[in-house]
């Protein structure tokens, strides 16, 4: 098989991860019309690095061959696909000709498990090896970490790549026994904790040392991520933000990537047949953020007596402020930080603008639109000396019709 065919195959088997996609936008391509450029290629994503640059990946399979009969991936071993393998020397060469080309910035390498995780796992390391040491390519690497795989091979992943990431995919132990009968939560966590362990014995053995010179190498410094598959199972909203919660307290992941099943060809009875409404994975990613950032908990963002799943119409923080009218409204110039963040509307960058501001004098209703704060969500929430919200959150369900989307009549053959 020529290179150029695997790399099509690869690449494409690739794009179910999520863990660097830049995803979202609605498929169209320039193919016949004359034009150029199409958002369904598949081969090149994006990433963030820690410094928070945008670069671009070359993003495939080693292999889309996998021992593994995960019931939610389209490269399970009873998938009738067709498949390719990559040799580590090709995969080598093909990131390095696209780097010299300047199409990419680094490598996001992935792969079905072949023989076993340890002989995976190999491979994957042997890629990197041979781009850092007998290449000296300095440009980014992620690698994806196969739970099963020994420790010694963990920690040479580490020390090559920039990131690693071991895929959790379902946030339930009994998501993965129905679906993923080969893996554990166990397993998967202990190989977290691994390297969680092998992270953070680096930093502190680097910041340790003051020379320079005599620094240990890195080892994984963009840390490490992890996806889950959001729609495949039954697992509920909550359920999920639970396991994200776990997974940043415990394992001090740097992301989780939320990606909404999508159905694959020849799929299993026990998959849904459609595919979860996108904004389900928009409203995760805004509520994992409120959990990092925001000092939200769980509870504030899912609660229990809900049903466990998000307001797909309106977003997390603005969902929980109409279930907690109590708490408002919030005096702009007096209110502490922390409740600062919890005002729909205000993000980061706005609470830290009104701290500042408000040093200097009182903020009233022109300030915030100096300060370019969303006046229509922000306003019924807060007060000022020229401004108070009066009745209107003594009417929770008025306000909750106002600041939603107007409702749109669902399209009968979409
Ligand atoms: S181990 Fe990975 S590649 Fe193999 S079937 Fe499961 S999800 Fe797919």
């Amino acid at each position: 098989m020529q290179t150029l065919e695997k790399l099509e195959i690869l690449a494409d088997a690739a794009k179910y991860d999520a863990s660097c996609a830049s995803s979202g936008a609605s498929k169209r391509h320039s193919l016949g019309t004359g034009g150029i450029g199409s958002t369904e290629g598949m081969g090149i994503c994006h990433s963030y690095t820690p410094d928070g640059r945008c670069v671009s990946l070359l993003k495939i399979l080693l292999t889309n061959f996998c021992i593994y009969d995960c019931v939610y991936c389209v490269n399970r071993v009873s998938s009738n696909v067709r498949r390719a393998r990559f040799t580590t020397d090709e995969v080598v060469r093909l990131t390095l000709d696209f780097y010299k080309r300047n199409y990419i910035e680094g490598l996001f390498l992935s792969s079905g498990i072949i023989r076993n995780g340890d002989y995976t796992m190999e491979q994957l390391v042997e890629v990197a090896r041979s781009l850092r040491e007998d290449h000296r390519f300095a440009g980014y690497i992620h690698l994806k970490t196969i739970p099963e795989a020994a420790p010694e091979l963990l920690a040479a992943a580490g020390r090559y790549a920039d990131r690693l990431s071991i895929n959790v995919e379902l946030p339930t132990e009994q998501g993965l026994a129905e679906l993923a009968p080969e893996k554990t939560l166990p397993g998967i966590r202990a190989a977290m904790g691994e390297l969680r362990w092998r992270i953070e014995e680096n930093q502190e053995q680097r910041r340790a040392e003051p020379v320079r010179k005599a620094k240990p190498p890195r080892f994984a410094p963009a840390g490490q991520s992890t996806q889950m598959i959001v729609g495949a199972d039954g697992a509920n909203d909550r359920s999920i933000l639970t396991a994200s919660d776990n997974l940043y307290g415990n394992y001090r992941l740097r992301r989780v990537y939320y990606s909404a099943f999508s159905p694959i060809p020849d799929a299993s009875i026990r998959l849904p047949t459609k595919a979860p409404p996108l904004v389900r994975e928009h409203r995760l990613y805004q509520a994992d953020w409120l959990l990092r950032f925001y000092g939200f908990g769980v509870d504030d963002i899912a609660p229990p007596d809900a049903g466990g799943m998000l307001d797909l119409d309106i977003d997390p923080k603005l969902a929980w402020a109409l279930r907690h009218p109590e708490r408002f409204p919030v005096d702009l110039n007096r209110a502490p930080r922390e409740m600062l963040l919890r005002v729909p509307g205000l993000g980061g960058r706005n609470v830290a603008r009104i701290l500042a501001s408000r040093r200097l004098g009182a903020l009233r209703v022109d300030d915030l639109v100096r300060l370019r704060v969303p006046l229509k969500k922000t306003l019924p929430f807060v007060q000022l000396p020229d401004h108070h919200p009066r009745a209107r959150l003594d009417d929770p369900a008025r306000l909750r019709a106002q600041l939603a989307p107007p409702p749109r009549q669902a399209d009968l053959f979409a």
